[in-house]
């Protein structure tokens, strides 16, 4: 038996309310969603996916919200709503928002195309996802995971109409400030409330969070992803963290500290594997361990996401060059070059 996820409480200094509601997303996959209560101003931070459990959690989350701490609030009468990047486990249930409600739902300027035209998004990242599968040495049966998800995700979301569009250093709502942090998708966002900071997937409790290349979507990428990490370290006056999945990080520095570490650890291994020439599935695997679905998918997007920012500043080089000239696409062998420290 799962114990029941509960609400919990946060508030800013002045005394905002933020709930944090639990929502099973896909099968053992908990989002945050964050209700934030402000004077006359509520705002929901994500919505989730939009699956039937999804909803009955989100649904449930606000019931306990009227019912242990006595606010009056529905999910129907919500205000605004912040969508904190285009992965559907955190924007997937927005079509509700805009159709069904009178509230005004925000988005990052860079990711307001997948929700704005979902269709073109799919079909446009599966092709580019192939041309990365290929490269990396993925045989052609295990290729068809992708064109699984391809159909999954075309009948999963329908496209909506946004107008908010947000940029960097925007102040929104209530003075709410926007911080595009780009890496793990490219319209990241996190959103300051006075001294708490909603990192959504840019800085996790536990987890690190999933990187890909940017050759696969523009402005994803370990080169965007670092850049984003420093600006969030910068942020003043930050005395709490709530992200997108886990838990509250108290201590957002030393978080920060501790996932840039991981990655230089990761480069480092990369090097070190690749003192042999080889193609990204065999990084992928000495990395990771054998993977299998949707997991392999992401876990070669992981490692390719290290291999490009290590090729790109010349610390990796391509072993296979004559094939890569003379055949369309072929696997490439990644080697590291002589004397290479990340
Ligand atoms: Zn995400
Ligand atoms: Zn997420």
């Amino acid at each position: 038996m799962t114990v029941e996820p509960r609400v919990r409480r946060y508030a800013t200094r002045s005394g905002i309310r933020i709930y944090q509601l639990p929502v099973e997303t896909f099968p053992l996959h908990v989002n945050n969603i964050y209700l934030i209560l402000d004077g006359d101003h509520s705002t929901l931070f994500d919505v989730g996916s939009g699956t039937p459990q999804s909803v009955e959690d989100l649904t449930r989350g606000f019931a306990e919200v009227r019912e242990r701490f006595g606010e009056r609030v529905d999910v129907a009468a919500v205000q605004h709503v912040v969508i904190s990047h285009s992965h559907i486990d955190h924007f997937g249930f927005v079509a509700y928002f805009t159709r069904e409600t009178d509230a005004d739902v925000f988005i990052h300027e860079l990711d307001a195309r997948v929700l704005n035209n979902f269709e073109e998004r799919i079909v446009l990242a599966s092709k580019d996802l192939r041309v990365f599968m290929e490269r990396s040495g993925l045989k052609p049966e295990a290729r068809q995971e992708l064109e699984e998800m391809y159909r999954f995700s075309k009948h999963f979301f329908k496209s909506v109409e946004l107008d908010r569009i947000l940029r960097d250093g925007d102040r929104i709502i209530n003075g709410y400030v926007v911080h595009h942090v780009p890496g793990h998708c490219p319209g990241q966002i996190c959103l300051q409330v006075e001294d708490v900071l909603f990192t959504a997937d840019h800085v996790l409790s536990r987890i690190t969070p999933h990187q890909s290349p940017a050759s696969i979507t523009p402005f994803c990428g370990l080169e965007h992803y670092l850049g984003s990490l420093e600006k969030i370290r910068r942020v003043e006056g930050v005395s709490l963290a709530l992200p997108g999945h886990e838990e509250a990080i108290p201590d957002l520095g030393a978080r920060i500290d501790a996932i840039a570490a991981h990655h230089t650890r990761r480069l480092n291994q990369v090097l070190e594997i690749c003192r042999e020439p080889a193609h990204l599935v065999e990084i992928s695997k000495r990395l990771f361990g054998p993977k299998s679905g949707y997991t392999r998918i992401l876990a070669l997007e992981e490692a390719g996401a290290h291999v490009e920012y290590l090729f790109q500043r010349g610390e990796l080089r391509i072993a296979n060059l004559d094939e890569l000239s003379r055949e369309s696409n072929p696997v490439i062998f990644y080697e590291t070059r002589r004397g290479a420290t990340p």
